[in-house]
């Protein structure tokens, strides 16, 4: 390797990957006798490997994050146009694009007011939990400082996000972490018959009453925050059972506890609407919000807090510690906003939240029809164009199947030109459950192949 190499050459690419990329999510071991999967090229909702071959994205960059399509000029050229103007400048200063996007977000988020930007999803929540700290010593003496976090959500992959991490197979060998995060139990109706005494008759009523049961337990006096995903994405696509929310919100209020919402899935669009708390009727303290925000075009991040949060670190300006004693190296690049700018415009300008509710209603009937016919799919869940179908040994214990069989379903699926995800743990440790999140464009077509797909591949796997 002598660090020349005509980009063009893939050959060369792969060699120089294979010697020194250290990838991301994987043993190296048994990927040493394979060729890394070198992504070369993406259109619309297809992107194309280093041998050429085509593939249909169903996971929107893989996690959740192209929700717009690839090959977007018109943001590569708003991009470019800002970074040969102003490219960075961090601390105190703001930026034209930074502005301008805030004003357009916040429109979309009725009762929230302020935007702080970062660049990525785990610093955005690193960066409620400190607010929620420091309020937490402004207001109450330290004492109201906990934050509650439910099992199988992710936040993210520092320290901090892993303390507040509700994947035990994630968190396992990171240890230890951060005092003051506190776990509630998840809410997944779909396993209902592993939580000690939940009722089949309103179970989100009851799922949101052991979040109570929590609190009253810690005391309410020591929680400062309950910080949930609207639907929890890698923890097995879970949608909330009907009921769920509202009660969350009240008990938040009753506790004058911060509702946290992480977007960082299914915020801007994933989900049908800007924000997937929108669908639930509540109105979170803060929100954190990161993938699809540029779908992929520019690293950006934002956790937007609503007036009140923002008042409490500005109540006294003569006591210089008294605001929030926080930068983002990053959160000065202007490459982000400006994206994002774009990406938004595209959103509304191609009417894509409702492609995503119409295409997102068809996955699911798809999906529902695949559950006919095979009986290793146990249930299917989903919000828009983020759905999941957990699979299963027998329908009665809801046992999960064994996870190589799962990957054997991906790698069908692969074979046949689609990616599909199946990171999506609904029972700790097992990667159990499909999952499509194809970007907001897709369409009809493209659903149908990816769920043809998917039947072939189950008939193969599990007969
Ligand atoms: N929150 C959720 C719900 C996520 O799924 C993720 C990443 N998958 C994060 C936070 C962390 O985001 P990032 O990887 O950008 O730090």
């Amino acid at each position: 390797m002598d660090g020349t190499f005509n980009e063009n050459d893939l050959s060369r690419v792969v060699e120089a990957d294979r010697a020194h990329i250290w990838h991301h999510l994987i043993q190296h071991k048994p990927f040493e006798s394979t060729d890394p999967r070198i992504i070369v090229e993406g259109k619309g909702i297809h992107v194309w490997d280093q041998k050429g071959k085509e593939h249909l994205d169903c996971v929107s960059g893989g996690v959740w994050t192209v929700n717009v399509g690839y090959g977007r000029e018109r943001i590569a050229k708003a991009v470019y146009n800002q970074l040969v103007k102003m490219n960075y400048f961090a601390g105190s200063a703001g930026s034209i694009p930074g502005a301008m996007f805030a004003e357009r977000l916040i429109a979309k988020m009725p009762g929230l007011s302020r935007v702080y930007y970062m660049n990525s999803g785990s610093e955005a929540n690193e960066k409620a939990f400190k607010m929620v700290r420091q309020i937490a010593h402004k207001r109450y003496g330290g004492k109201k400082h906990k934050i509650l976090y439910r099992d199988r959500d992710y936040h993210g992959t520092t320290i901090g996000c892993l303390s507040a991490g509700g994947q035990d197979e994630r968190n396992a060998q990171y240890g230890p972490f951060a005092p003051g995060f506190v776990r509630v139990p998840h809410c997944l109706e779909y396993r209902r018959h592993e939580q000690d005494g939940a009722p089949v008759e309103n179970y989100g009523e009851w799922a949101a009453d052991q979040i109570e049961e929590v609190i009253l337990r810690e005391g309410p006096e020591t929680v400062g925050a309950l910080c949930l995903e609207p639907v929890t994405a890698g923890g097995g696509v879970i949608t909330p059972p009907e009921g769920y929310w509202q009660r969350v919100q009240e008990i938040c209020k009753k506790y004058d506890i911060l509702l946290h919402i992480d977007e960082v899935v299914c915020g801007v669009g994933r989900t049908g609407t800007w924000f997937g708390y929108q669908q639930y009727g509540i109105q979170p303290d803060m929100v954190t919000m990161a993938k699809g925000v540029a779908s992929g075009y520019a690293a950006i991040a934002c956790l937007v807090t609503t007036e009140e949060v923002f008042d409490m670190f500005k109540d006294d300006a003569s006591d210089p510690m008294n605001y929030f004693r926080d930068i983002s190296t990053f959160g000065g690049c202007t490459a982000g906003p400006a994206a994002a700018l774009e990406n938004l415009a595209i959103i509304e300008e191609e009417n894509l939240l409702d492609n995503t509710n119409a295409m997102g209603a068809r996955l699911m009937d798809n999906l529902a029809a695949l559950a006919d016919k095979h009986a290793v799919i146990g249930d299917v869940r989903g919000k828009g164009l983020f759905c999941g179908a957990e699979l299963v040994k027998d329908r009665e214990t809801r046992e999960a199947v064994d996870e190589a069989l799962v990957q054997k379903v991906v790698a069908d699926c692969m074979g046949q030109g689609v990616i599909i995800g199946a990171t999506n743990r609904s029972v700790p440790g097992k990667n159990n459950t499909l999952c499509f999140s194809p970007a907001l464009i897709a369409t009809a077509d493209n659903i149908d192949q990816m769920t043809d797909a998917v039947d072939q591949a189950l008939t193969r796997v599990f007969g």
